[in-house]
């Protein structure tokens, strides 16, 4: 088949590079186009990017000249890793000049037009983008994925929320460095250290489940009914944020159901074959020990949401703690994801 063609903005950055490792051998998608700052455009990738995987270069993209972020990249689709600060701007002159946009950035996350997308969770969100394409008067769309620590704690909320109805939800991050791109938080505040309130962060916390798990209704975005809570922390963790999460649901249950609800979720888009869904969504772990970034954040190749034991909890209902991989299930992995989806419901292509 002839691949479609992907260019990658942000190329050198932390979720820049990951996108790069994943789209190593993808069976739909190869990188046309590399982008990113003025600094590194003009040089070659090899040369641009200051490499910070485990895997070497590929060598097809070691010798590609690094492009700056202008909407007339040769390509079919453009994934995103800019900082918020530039994605705002450079993401919509893209949609404008009709490219589809898939985007891992803050900046149009809320907007009421904007698919937030969790494939496995609101695939039906995409009947958002034709009123977008209205609005950009474009063939070209945005469409983006959560902020890293949402989607690892939405995925179980969603399978709680879908049978016991959630009333309330109370969660505390333990964020990775990596989290903070690169070269991130210096090393002299993170050695020895947990630093709390990570800018921003806990609002997205709070609001964007509810637009994740809410509903595409008459045209506009309709939120979910529930009460969040969050307080983050950066920690002394390469990759990997664990999640300590507290739910108040709105049918009498136990913890064993609450387990089953989560071992048993299953997902709109199961049998659509796209390549970077992991089966099962979720892993749950019985161990009251795990899961632990170290041990548990590359399992289902950093795709699964890993979920650990569920408790009582004598303030709220129940308690559990989640892991994800940030630069993974958090972001270049949602995106390839997200453009899957895309492919497959021949949105991009
Ligand atoms: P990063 O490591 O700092 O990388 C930033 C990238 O953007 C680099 O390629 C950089 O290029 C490029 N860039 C910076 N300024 C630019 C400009 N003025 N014009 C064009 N390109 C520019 O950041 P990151 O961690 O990959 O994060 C990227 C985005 O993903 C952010 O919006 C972040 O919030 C989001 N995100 C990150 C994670 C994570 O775990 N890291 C998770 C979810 C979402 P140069 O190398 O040329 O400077």
């Amino acid at each position: 088949m002839k691949k479609i063609r992907t260019a990658i903005l942000g190329a050198t950055g932390t979720v820049g590079q990951r996108m790069i490792q994943l789209l190593e051998g993808h069976p739909w998608f190869e990188i046309s186009s590399l982008a990113a700052s003025d600094n590194s455009a003009g040089k070659t990738y090899g040369e641009a990017a200051h490499w910070q995987l485990e895997t070497a270069i590929p060598q097809a993209i070691a010798g590609m000249t690094v492009e700056q972020c202008r909407p007339t990249l040769d390509c079919d689709f453009v994934l995103s890793g800019l900082p918020s600060s530039i994605a705002g701007q450079t993401e919509t002159d893209f949609a404008s000049a009709g490219y589809p946009v898939i985007s891992n950035a803050g900046s149009h996350r809320m907007e009421p037009d904007v698919p937030l997308l969790i494939p496995e969770l609101n695939p039906d969100h995409l009947q958002a983008i034709e009123k977008q394409r209205e609005r950009l008067a474009s063939k070209g769309f945005i469409v983006t994925n959560p902020n890293c620590s949402t989607i690892g704690l939405v995925i179980p909320l969603a399978a709680i929320h879908r049978k016991f109805g959630l009333d309330a939800v109370h969660v505390v991050t333990m964020q990775a460095l990596s989290g903070a791109g690169y070269p991130g938080v210096a090393s002299m505040d993170a050695v020895d250290n947990v630093l709390p309130a990570i800018g921003g962060e806990e609002h997205k916390l709070e609001t964007e489940p509810l637009k994740i798990l809410g509903n595409w209704k008459n045209d506009a975005f309709e939120d979910a009914e529930m009460r969040i809570s969050a307080l983050t922390h950066r920690v002394n963790v390469r990759d990997g944020h664990l999640e300590a999460c507290s739910v108040k649901v709105r049918k009498e249950t136990s913890p064993e159901e609450v387990e089953s609800s989560l071992a048993g979720f299953t997902s709109p888009i199961d049998d659509l074959g796209l390549p970077s869904a992991p089966r099962p969504v979720m892993i749950l772990e019985k161990d009251a020990d795990r899961p632990q970034p170290r041990l548990d954040r590359d399992r289902a190749k950093g795709m699964a949401v890993i979920v650990g034991p569920v408790a009582p909890c004598s303030v709220l209902d129940f308690k559990f703690r989640i892991l994800s991989h940030n630069t993974i299930r958090g972001a270049a992995g949602a995106a390839i994801l997200n453009a899957e989806l895309l492919y497959r419901k021949e949105l991009i292509g």
